[in-house]
C-alpha cells in the first residue's frame, strides 16, 4: 500500500494515507474504502509514522486522507501530525469530514493554530441533488441547501459516474461547488464491492464532454481512478 505521495500540479501539495478506527458511518452505497481500517492504535501508529516521516514540507501544504474522516484517527496519530506540520513548517493542511463530525472542526483548527497550520476541511457532498444523495447514494447529509453544507468546510468531493447522471447534472454539480467552496475534487466513479456500481455512459460523457472543460481548472482537482494522487492501491 502506497501512503506517501506528492502531488505537483494544481495546488501543489504532499498527501499521506493514514490508517485510523475505521469509517464509522459505513453506510454510503458506492463505498469500501472503510477495509483500511484497524482498532490496534499501536499498529496504526507504526504504520502513520512511517508515511509522516516521508513528508518534507517542500511546498509547505500536506493533504491527510484516512478512508474516513479526520476525527476516526487516533489521537496518537493526532499529535503525530501536528508534530510533523510543527517540524516541516507546514502552512496549510487539508483533512476530510463527514457531515456528521463537522461540530469537532473547530477544535481541530485550534490545535494546528497553535503551531502556526491553517486546517482547509473537505466534505464529500458527492451531488447537491439531495434527493439522489440521500435516496440513492445514502451518504447522510441531512440538509439541501449547498450554503449551509458548505459553513465550516472549505473544499469538496463529488462523485460522477453513477446511473441516473446526466450531462446537466454533472455540470450543475460542478458550479454549485465552485459558487459554494474554495476547491473542489471530483471523483469518478470505478468498479469496487460496493452495491452501487459505475455507469459506463456517464462516465464516457463526463470524459468526452466535461473533463476538457475543467482538467486546467487550478480550483478543481480530477480523479479519474482512486490512485491518481499516488496513494492507495
Ligand atoms: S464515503 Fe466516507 S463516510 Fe461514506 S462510507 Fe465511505 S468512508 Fe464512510
Amino acid at each position: 500500500m502506497q501512503r506517501y505521495s506528492v502531488i505537483t500540479e494544481k495546488n501543489p501539495r504532499e498527501i499521506v494515507l493514514l490508517r485510523g478506527q475505521g469509517c464509522r458511518y459505513r453506510r454510503c452505497a458506492f463505498c469500501d474504502y472503510h477495509q483500511d481500517a484497524s482498532c490496534d492504535e499501536h499498529a496504526n501508529l507504526k504504520i502513520n509514522t512511517e508515511a509522516l516521516n516521508q513528508v518534507t514540507g517542500k511546498y509547505g501544504t500536506l493533504e491527510v486522507v484516512n478512508s474516513g474522516s479526520f476525527c476516526e484517527l487516533d489521537s496518537s496519530t493526532m499529535k503525530a501530525i501536528i508534530a510533523t506540520c510543527k517540524a516541516k513548517d507546514i502552512a496549510t493542511v487539508h483533512f476530510e469530514c463527514h457531515w456528521l463530525y463537522r461540530r469537532f472542526i473547530p477544535a481541530l483548527r485550534e490545535s494546528f493554530a497553535q503551531v502556526g497550520t491553517q486546517v482547509k476541511m473537505k466534505i464529500g457532498v458527492e451531488t447537491f441533488n439531495a434527493t439522489y444523495r440521500e435516496e440513492i447514494m445514502k451518504k447522510g447529509i441531512k440538509e439541501s441547501d449547498p450554503a449551509k453544507i458548505a459553513q465550516g468546510f472549505n473544499e469538496c468531493c463529488l462523485l460522477f459516474g453513477l446511473p441516473g447522471q446526466s450531462y446537466e447534472s454533472m455540470m450543475e454539480d460542478i458550479e454549485t461547488g465552485l459558487k459554494h467552496f474554495g476547491r473542489i475534487c471530483v471523483n469518478i466513479m470505478v468498479e469496487n464491492n460496493a452495491p452501487l456500481q459505475p455507469d459506463e455512459e456517464v462516465r464516457q460523457i463526463f470524459a468526452d464532454k466535461i473533463y476538457p472543460l475543467y482538467k486546467d481548472n487550478p480550483r478543481v482537482d480530477i480523479l479519474l481512478h482512486n490512485t491518481d494522487f499516488g496513494v492507495g492501491d
